[in-house]
């Protein structure tokens, strides 16, 4: 037997308290609930990869992925990893309806070819910007709490808040002015997941700015089909507007450029997998619009797919990359690469992803 074939698969529960409930417009979660994919070559080698279940955006089951990735594992067991894009390719075609799955799967895939090589998958992916930092998420909630935290990750070198807005637009403003009287001078991007009409977002926009906050980006102002509503808001707004919820697919995407719809897309690998999270990239920087690189509630694992996916391609304006800061204690190793403050220095990894489950796995 060669000894890149793969020969083992399991997938297991991956379960985490977090230091605080992760609210936004649409849900929330109290918990991290994902699952964790390994497979092993011959040669003993192992890939990782983490599928990350946000029910309340993408109507994805643990269940129903659990049972998506053991198919997974028995589709690639006996494939030869030296084929890594074929069965990359396979499990585009067999997992496209559960993409926290797909995700998983071709991360493991991607982790594995990457160790056989002696490669991290920062280089992989083209090695172009060594270090990334990310923002940080003020999660819907009052406007103290919002102070406290910001105040607190301020003091750790965070520079850039990422603000969740949509429930009740008196309290979004109140912690906004909250942010920015812990922050003076940072950074704020705004996030409303789907939240608001076109009007309504341009109205709470404009008093944002009368109050002298002006956001670098906003996400997701209206409802994922509104296309109308993002190129209204693109046409009439200072500052980027980015679709996620939009962006959900790669058809998705192009249908949005073509229509000069949007300013800004965030790619996150648990709504592409690996192969479209390419091509979006491609398209958005063929078309010169900005890149937001994001994810759903993800370990240190998943995160750092993603920095290495962005810090490898390149040209990403925005990182959104700060859910392992929520989470107590993942179990997670390896992950020293990333500094309390929020930045992912890739060219410190050796090997594939650089972040391996604990001893258990
Ligand atoms: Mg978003």
């Amino acid at each position: 037997m060669k000894d890149t074939v793969i020969k083992r698969c399991r997938t297991e529960h991956l379960d985490a308290e977090l230091f605080t409930p992760f609210t936004i417009s649409t849900g929330s979660h109290k918990s991290l609930e994902n699952a964790v994919f390994s497979l092993e070559a011959a040669c003993g080698a192992r890939g990782y990869g983490e599928a990350a279940i946000a029910t309340h955006i993408t109507g994805e089951t643990r269940a129903a992925t659990v049972k998506n990735l053991r198919r997974a594992g028995a589709l690639l067991a006996g494939r030869d990893a030296a084929d890594y894009l074929g069965a990359l390719r396979l499990l585009e075609s067999e997992l496209d309806g559960n993409r926290a799955a797909l995700a998983a799967a071709q991360m493991a895939v991607l982790d594995l070819a990457c160790r056989l090589q002696g490669v991290s998958l920062w280089r992989f992916f083209g090695a172009r910007a060594p270090r990334l930092k990310t923002d940080v998420t003020v999660v819907i909630g009052g406007s103290a709490a919002a102070y406290d935290f910001t105040l607190k990750m301020r003091r750790r070198g965070f520079r850039i808040f990422k603000i969740k807005t949509g429930v009740d637009m008196d309290e979004d403003f109140r912690r906004l002015e909250a942010v920015r009287k812990a922050a003076p001078g940072c950074a704020v991007y705004l996030d409303a997941n789907c939240a608001y009409t076109a009007e309504e977002a341009e109205k709470f926009l404009k008093e944002l700015m009368r109050r002298g906050i002006r956001p670098e980006v906003v996400e997701q102002p209206v409802k994922k089909d509104d296309v109308d509503g993002l190129a209204y808001l693109t046409r009439r707004l200072p500052m980027p507007v980015c679709a996620d919820e939009s962006a959900y697919s790669l058809d998705d995407v192009f249908r949005l450029l073509r229509r000069k719809a949007v300013s800004a897309v965030n790619i996150k690998l648990t709504k592409l997998g690996f192969l479209r999270a390419r091509e979006v990239w491609a398209l958005a920087r063929a078309k010169g619009i900005k890149l937001m690189m994001g994810e759903m509630l993800e370990s240190e694992l998943s995160s750092a797919a993603s920095a290495h996916f962005a810090g490898g391609l390149g040209g990403f304006d925005f990182i959104d990359l700060d859910t392992p800061f929520f989470i107590k204690a993942s179990g997670m190793r390896g992950a020293s690469f990333l500094s309390k403050d929020g930045v992912y220095s890739l060219d410190r990894v050796k090997a594939g992803i650089g972040v391996t489950p604990g001893a258990r796995r």
